[in-house]
């Protein structure tokens, strides 16, 4: 998520500043079992998420009207979330193919909205690629990234009032540079994105969730050598993502602990997204 989208961010963080009274509290991660402190329920992050629809439709150029690409999009989606670990979270999930030719990009929203730009699906030839992009995308809801870094940006927030309260006096001496901590702390929220440590984390699940709906795992490799062919420009799921190049070993590290005799024969590609 990069700038045309942060009008939609800012957007959901605001709606942020209702939830300042929770207080965080650890729980494990049922399908990670990773510990993580997070303010929001499932039930906020859902409907925090699906406030911010509307906008990420508009940013992205409205819906994409090929409505048999639309239609694989919505099918893939959900044939890796209905037959993985993926279902067991809970979430509702839906997926949008979004119009915008130009931008190559991908983003999830807390609580199971994914979308997927035209320009990224267009790169596609199967449906096994297409699964690998959205893979990742539901690792990222499953693994509460959002919501993780939503709970950090809230304890900023809760400073930023803290500072606030602080420079409203007139008398206060300090006034001038409360002021300008409490602006760089504002400009802070929006810069909210994954880590490497999300990002591995999702590509490590998105390999398991595609895996267990039976497509072949090694189409998450040929993903990455179509990012890495295609350089850096216009791509931004180049810049929020690390490096493809290294994203492709760990990747091919992660198919080879699960299929230690090689991805088994019966596992597909799936359909040819470029059939007419
Ligand atoms: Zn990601």
């Amino acid at each position: 998520m990069r700038s045309r989208f942060l009008p939609a961010l800012t957007a959901l963080l605001l709606g942020l500043a209702a939830h300042l009274a929770c207080v965080p509290t650890q729980t494990e991660n049922a399908i990670t079992g990773k510990r993580q402190f997070i303010s929001l329920t499932p039930e906020e992050e859902v409907k925090l998420g699906r406030e911010a629809v509307p906008d990420m439709i508009k940013q992205g150029g409205g819906l994409d009207p090929d409505q048999r690409l639309q239609s694989a999009v919505q099918a893939v989606g959900a044939r890796v979330v209905a037959n993985s670990a993926a279902k067991l979270s809970g979430y509702p999930f839906e997926f949008r193919l979004l119009a915008d030719r130009k931008v190559i990009n991908a983003f999830a929203l807390p609580g199971g909205e994914i979308f997927i730009t035209r320009a990224l699906v267009d790169r596609f030839e199967n449906e096994a690629q297409l699964a690998s992009v959205l893979g990742h995308e539901i690792g990222h809801v499953v693994g509460r990234h959002s919501a993780e870094h939503m709970t950090e940006a809230m304890g900023i927030n809760v400073l930023v009032g803290i500072i606030g309260v602080a420079s409203s006096n007139p008398n206060d001496p300090d006034r001038g540079q409360r002021n300008a901590n409490l602006a760089a702390l504002g400009g802070n929220l929006v810069n909210l994105k994954f880590t490497r440590d999300d990002e591995s984390q999702a590509d490590v699940l998105g390999v398991r969730f595609m895996s267990e709906a039976g497509f072949n795992p090694n189409a998450m490799v040929e993903v990455m050598q179509i990012l890495e062919s295609l350089g850096g420009g216009g791509v931004e799921w180049f810049q929020s993502h690390p490096n493809p190049e290294n994203r492709e070993q760990k990747i091919r590290g992660e198919i080879a602990k699960r299929y230690p005799a090689g991805v088994p024969a019966s596992m597909t590609m799936g359909a040819n997204l470029r059939r007419r």
